[in-house]
Order: C-alpha cells, then sequence, then structure tokens
C-alpha cells in the first residue's frame, strides 16, 4: 500500500530511519520508514512502530536492561510520595489502582516490583 506525505500529497519513498522511545531514552536503529522525496519528511508505518515496540519490551521484560530516572520525592502533608515518569507509565501501562510493591533491599536501594 503506498504511503503519501499529508503535507506535499506525493508517494513517499520506501527507506529505513531510527526510532525514537521514551523521548529518547531509547533509540531504534534503522526501522523500516517511508520518506518524502520533495519535503524529506520521515513516515513510520504505524504497524512497524507497534512491532518495534512490542519486541523493545520482550527485550526488557526478558533480560536486566535498566533505565534510569531520576525522581524528588514530594509529600501529601503525611507521606512522602513519587510520581512514576510517564515514559514508564505508557511503557507498563500502568493506571491508578494497580498494585506495586516495594522491596527495601539495602540503606540506599529500593525495587519496585509491578504486580498487575
Ligand atoms: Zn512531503
Amino acid at each position: 500500500m503506498p504511503i503519501y506525505c499529508v503535507d506535499c500529497g506525493i508517494k513517499a519513498k520506501k527507506t529505513h530511519s531510527d526510532f525514537s522511545l521514551m523521548k529518547g531514552k531509547i533509540i531504534i536503529k534503522d526501522l523500516p520508514a517511508y520518506k518524502c522525496p520533495k519535503c524529506s519528511k520521515i513516515i513510520f508505518n504505524i504497524d512497524d512502530v507497534a512491532k518495534a515496540k512490542e519486541h523493545f519490551r520482550k527485550a526488557i521484560y526478558e533480560s536486566d536492561t535498566a533505565l534510569d530516572f531520576e525522581r524528588t520525592l514530594s509529600s501529601d502533608g503525611k507521606n512522602l510520595t513519587m510520581r512514576i515518569p510517564k515514559q514508564i507509565e505508557e511503557f507498563l501501562h500502568l493506571k491508578k489502582g494497580d498494585k506495586i510493591f516495594l522491596k527495601l533491599e539495602n540503606k540506599n536501594r529500593i525495587a519496585l516490583k509491578v504486580t498487575s
């Protein structure tokens, strides 16, 4: 199925391009893509993106690959609270009400385990 540039209305050519996930923390190299010959806009096929995301998700689940996020603790007046980065929320499909287990591993390490 031909892919057209939405700006120029002309047929885009097959190519490969890097795709960025998690606001640039992860780059998927050489994902199949289309490039507009006029404006050079890169267009990704939604199925290719979904496949790449799923592939990446499996790689994370099945490995010890770590992504680091720094958070500043807040307070709701009684307890300390921590915001979950949007990238992690979306990646793990977390939602309000989901259960998370905290494990104090040592004096400077807390592990979070998602159970849902
Ligand atoms: Zn174009």
